[in-house]
């Protein structure tokens, strides 16, 4: 099959678009070893509804603890989609997610929901719908509490399989989102045919309107499209009070930035869950 020979052939490059450099090499080889060596991680990143100011998500961010060192998912995600590696370590982040998820409905008594990141092998490689199925199982938390992030380059591949495998997904109960909207294909077509939910602005838009200098219709533009399609919208990347402003003066949904909360582990995410507690109860 022509196209999977092509994939299979496709390698990561160094910057300069020559051989692999040496530590690109090092770091897929001890990839493979990742999972069992007990060095992935998960961050959660708060996710706040723009209306009440309320923490209502996480989305779940992958991190490879290796040798004491933070390697960024910008440099083993490709490596690890390349691979196929990106499969089993998926299902994991899965199960990971809606399990710490779930611990934290029941121990802080709150709605909270977590946002999943799917990389395009993971939907190709079939099963998927089975995984989700079996992580919600295994951790008990409600399908409406797992949100599914799925980027564009996703859904262009082989739309008829992707919106075949969304709808099943969908069957389950979980809710999709598209990830980075706006660039690389700008296709609304598949907004309208697709069973998405929500649209994630992507942060270049959000960078454009970092201060009031900024020209601001196209986010305005983005959440009009969102709400008229009835999906919701989430604007991440927020970094100034001027963009969280923005997104709440044109009724934005969901606010996901560094303003409001960096990815941080665990243990860090749990004081802030125990602090949005105390400040409910005191409303
Ligand atoms: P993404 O899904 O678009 O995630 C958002 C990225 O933006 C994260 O980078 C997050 O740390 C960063 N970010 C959050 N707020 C801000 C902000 O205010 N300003 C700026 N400049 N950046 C912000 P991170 O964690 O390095 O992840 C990069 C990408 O790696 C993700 O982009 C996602 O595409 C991929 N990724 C991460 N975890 C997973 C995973 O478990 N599975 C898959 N398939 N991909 C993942
Ligand atoms: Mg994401
Ligand atoms: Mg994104
Ligand atoms: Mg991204």
């Amino acid at each position: 099959h022509a196209k999977e020979a092509g994939r299979s052939t496709y390698r990561v490059y160094g910057p300069d678009g020559r051989a692999p450099s040496v530590r690109l090499l090092r770091l897929e080889a001890e990839l493979h070893r990742a999972l069992e060596r007990d060095e992935l991680l998960l961050h959660f990143q708060p996710q706040f509804d723009c209306a009440s100011d309320r923490l209502v998500g996480a989305e779940a961010l992958l991190r490879w603890h290796r040798e004491g060192e933070l390697v960024s998912p910008a440099e083993f995600i490709p490596l690890a989609e390349e691979t196929g590696l990106i499969v089993p370590i998926g299902a994991w982040v899965l199960r990971c997610a809606c399990t710490r998820t779930q611990a934290w409905r029941r121990t802080h008594g709150v709605p909270l929901r977590v946002a999943v990141n799917i990389s395009p092998r993971q939907l190709e490689a079939g099963g998927l719908v089975e995984t989700v199925a079996s992580a919600l199982q295994a951790s008990g938390l409600p399908p409406e509490a797992l949100e599914l992030e799925l980027t564009e380059s996703a859904l262009v591949r082989d739309p008829q399989a992707a919106a075949r495998t969304l709808g099943e997904l969908r069957s389950l109960g979980v809710s999709l989102a598209i990830d980075d909207f706006g660039v690389g294909y700008s296709s609304f077509a598949y907004l309208r045919e697709l069973p998405v939910h929500k649209i994630k602005i992507d942060r270049s838009f959000m960078a454009a309107v970092r201060t009031a200098q900024g020209d601001p219709r196209l986010v305005r533009a983005l959440i009009a499209i969102a709400h008229s399609l009835e999906m919701g919208i989430v604007g991440e990347g927020v970094e100034t009070p001027h963009q969280l402003q923005l997104l709440k003066a044109n009724g934005c949904d969901i606010a996901q930035g560094y303003l409001l909360g960096a990815p941080m582990d665990e243990t860090v995410f749990a004081r802030l869950l125990e602090g949005a507690r105390q400040v409910a109860a005191a409303e």
